[in-house]
């Protein structure tokens, strides 16, 4: 999902829209914003589909005055996929004793199944399915006194991935876990901030890059500018490393490296661990651009668009249920025929998951009359599921989880099959020296099957580690 809020600017829930149009790659499902203003109190608006459709008029955008704003751009993880309702859409908003907040989330909480029995049980009436309104429970629960102290509270209770954007009358405020699996960073507008999941979405809005949240901190921005705190007992970073191979946008800027360059460095990496001959490097678009541009550069084999994006489809993997992600891949999709005929063809791609769009753009590409077809993949196989905020199917339905590389490769039908190993993938974000094994410095889980942080509720539903 994809978080972002403003304070200090008249109608901040116009920056909002912009900022969320920007993190739209990050959920696609539905989107949300909530803002205050003294007069006319806290308002919010919820929908299904893109923010351009929902955010852009008058009609919407007049009934969210203001000058503090959130948003959220949501797209569905564990649990409640193909049937979100519109209960389930963030940002979700609470009445304290002292006056209302609301909060949006980007991540998973991985004891939520057991925080709502123990809430339900004692009298909490939950408004959706979603793991983040256990936050707003909690917080009405907290004796503290302010919101701020309240949300660390309920913060403390919470187990898993969390990047949080929240707000009160007066207050914007935002929070990333122990372990900063997910990213957040804070920009300067005019005389006011903005928070937002990637740095892309500070610069829709001409936001200036202050820095990032870091993992464990909050801030709470007023008017007198931005305070932070770390509340949570200290932990070594796990940033989440496939945010650098897939799911944040190639002009965002993770842990001060550009996301771009990375996803190049990675396809170098590739290249050099898996070379192979051929006539053409071509990206699976657009998750393998960066990638297959960088193993082009490694190998010396010309670069080409042998796959065309149709750029009015979404994210095949975001789109909810099996069926519409298997047509996805060729209204999605086509080959460029003239380029591939009779050539021997690397497709680089980011990941392979469940090996369905995999197998489609082989079959397209043999079609086309290509004489070889070589996969490229910019990650390890992805052998286990994500509980932090990424979706990703079931174990039984990722491809790396039952079958080994040269399984996979007959599977999928092609002439080759290569992973970036872990190791190649830690020196292409920035680690030198590659995975440090007694203290991994990312969350690799999806690749490794080292969960950084036990999850309670899926082993509670005999998940095996
Ligand atoms: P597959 O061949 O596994 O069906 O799909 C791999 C391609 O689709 C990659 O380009 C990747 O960007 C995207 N993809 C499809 N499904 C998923 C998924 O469940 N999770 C992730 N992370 N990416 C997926
Ligand atoms: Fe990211 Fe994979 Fe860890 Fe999920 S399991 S947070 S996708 S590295
Ligand atoms: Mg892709």
């Amino acid at each position: 999902c994809g978080i972002f809020g403003v304070h200090g600017q008249q109608d901040a829930a116009n920056f909002v829209a912009l900022g969320l149009h920007a993190l739209q790659h990050r959920g696609q499902e539905a989107g949300g914003i909530v803002a205050h203003h003294p007069e006319h109190g806290f308002n919010n608006a919820r929908r299904f589909g893109y923010v351009r459709d929902n955010f852009t008029s008058h009609s919407v955008m007049e009934t969210l005055p203001g000058p503090v704003a959130i948003g959220h751009v949501r797209y569905s993880t564990a649990g409640s996929k193909g049937q979100t309702s519109i209960r389930d859409v963030q940002p979700f908003f609470g009445e304290f004793s002292m006056g209302g907040a609301a909060i949006a989330h980007n991540g998973n909480i991985t004891n939520a199944d057991a925080l709502r029995r123990e809430l339900t049980e004692r009298g909490s009436i939950f408004q959706s399915s979603s793991d983040s309104e256990c936050i707003l429970h909690l917080m009405a629960r907290s004796l503290q006194r302010t919101i701020p102290e309240r949300m660390e509270d309920a913060l403390r209770r919470v187990e898993g991935a969390f990047s949080v954007v929240a707000m009160t009358r007066t207050k914007l405020i935002g929070v990333r876990d122990p372990l900063g699996v997910r990213p957040l960073v804070l920009g300067k507008l005019g005389d006011g901030y903005a928070l937002s999941s990637e740095t892309c979405g500070l610069d829709i809005i001409g936001a200036e890059f202050v820095r990032e949240i870091k993992p464990g901190e909050m801030v709470v921005i007023t008017d007198n500018g931005v305070e932070s705190s770390y509340p949570f007992r200290p932990q070594r970073p796990r940033f989440c490393i496939f945010e650098h191979v897939y799911f944040s946008r190639p002009d965002s800027i993770l842990g001060g490296r550009s996301v771009y360059e990375t996803r190049e460095a990675i396809g170098r990496e590739l290249a050099k661990e898996n070379p192979v001959e051929a006539d053409l490097v071509c990206p699976v678009p657009d998750s393998g651009t960066p990638a297959a541009i960088g193993f082009s550069l490694e190998s010396g084999i010309p670069y080409a668009m042998g796959i065309i994006r149709n750029q009015y489809m979404g994210r095949t993997f975001i789109e909810p249920t099996e069926q519409i992600r298997n047509m996805g891949v060729r209204l999605k999709l086509n080959v460029n025929r003239a380029l591939i005929k009779g050539k021997r063809v690397i497709l680089v791609d980011d990941s392979v998951v469940r090996g369905t769009t995999s197998r489609k753009i082989k079959e397209m590409i043999l079609d086309a009359g290509a004489k070889e077809v070589h996969f490229r993949i910019a990650s390890p196989p992805t052998a286990w599921p994500c509980f932090y905020g990424v979706d990703t199917p079931q174990r039984e339905k990722l491809l790396a989880a039952t079958m080994s590389e040269d399984e996979m490769r007959q599977h999928l039908e092609v002439d080759s099959l290569k992973f970036i190993s872990l190791d190649g993938l830690y020196r292409a974000v920035g680690e030198a020296e590659g995975r440090d094994p007694q203290h991994p410095q990312y969350c690799d889980a999806c690749f490794s099957g080292e969960y950084p942080v036990k999850p309670t509720d899926m082993i509670e539903k005999g998940f095996e580690m």
